[in-house]
């Protein structure tokens, strides 16, 4: 599962562990992207927050991992370069599921090599209040359509824009990301509009 997880939130919390049982798959991966290429720098928080982030987030299943590969690429995080490098550190027989909510599956046209990426992977599709999957037929043609599989996993209104936008104002964002989440927020001063910049994450030397 690929996003800019800042921060990550109960919904993608859900949908993973919903595709998760729903396949049979032994593990997730959530993969935070380096520089998201559809978003301008300065505007994502330092990958290393959201790297932690979802570390605090994920620790308590043992089925979900953390990757680093999209943080540590130089450049755009593009996903068939992550698809690509995935298959070759597991092996070409390995199946990969690309879990997408509703909107980001909407836009994979915009993508580099949408036609690669659903070669490479079995997209899932979840739906997402706000966004039409019915859609999906006419967005992206019947063919590609035929290729991506379409689940009802349990709905949840919460986004990480929800999330930054409450923080920012001070207001509450419990219940919305597990705790571990909302103290590292806290702690760190993220997206804290009151004119205190957050911390700049420090690389700890001991
Ligand atoms: P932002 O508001 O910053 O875009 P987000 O909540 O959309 O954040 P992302 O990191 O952009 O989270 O999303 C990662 C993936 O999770 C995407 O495929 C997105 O569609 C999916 N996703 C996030 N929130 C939901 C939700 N509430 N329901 C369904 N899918 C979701
Ligand atoms: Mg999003």
């Amino acid at each position: 599962m690929g996003g800019t997880f800042d921060p990550i939130h109960f919904a993608h919390l859900l949908i993973a562990e919903d595709v998760r049982r729903r396949f049979r798959l032994p593990r997730v991966l959530f993969m935070p992207s380096g520089s998201p290429p559809h978003k301008d720098e300065g505007e994502v928080t330092p990958a290393e927050h959201r790297y932690i982030m979802a570390l605090l987030a994920t620790s308590d299943n043992p089925h979900f991992e953390v990757s680093r590969l999209e943080i540590d690429r130089p450049g755009p995080s593009y996903t068939i370069d992550t698809l690509r490098a995935l298959k070759a550190e597991l092996g070409e027989g390995a199946q990969i599921y690309f879990v997408t909510g509703a909107d980001a599956v909407l836009e994979i046209l915009t993508w580099r090599r949408p036609d690669a990426i659903l070669d490479e992977a079995k997209l899932v599709a979840v739906h997402r209040p706000g966004f039409d999957l019915a859609r999906l037929d006419e967005t992206l043609g019947a063919e590609r359509a035929s290729k991506i599989t379409v689940i009802e996993a349990p709905l949840a209104n919460i986004s990480s824009t929800m999330i930054r936008g409450l923080a920012a104002r001070g207001e509450s964002i419990r219940y919305l990301t597990p705790r571990p989440v909302i103290d590292y927020i806290r702690k760190h001063r993220l997206y804290r509009r009151d004119g205190v910049a957050p911390e700049p994450f420090e690389e700890t030397t001991t």
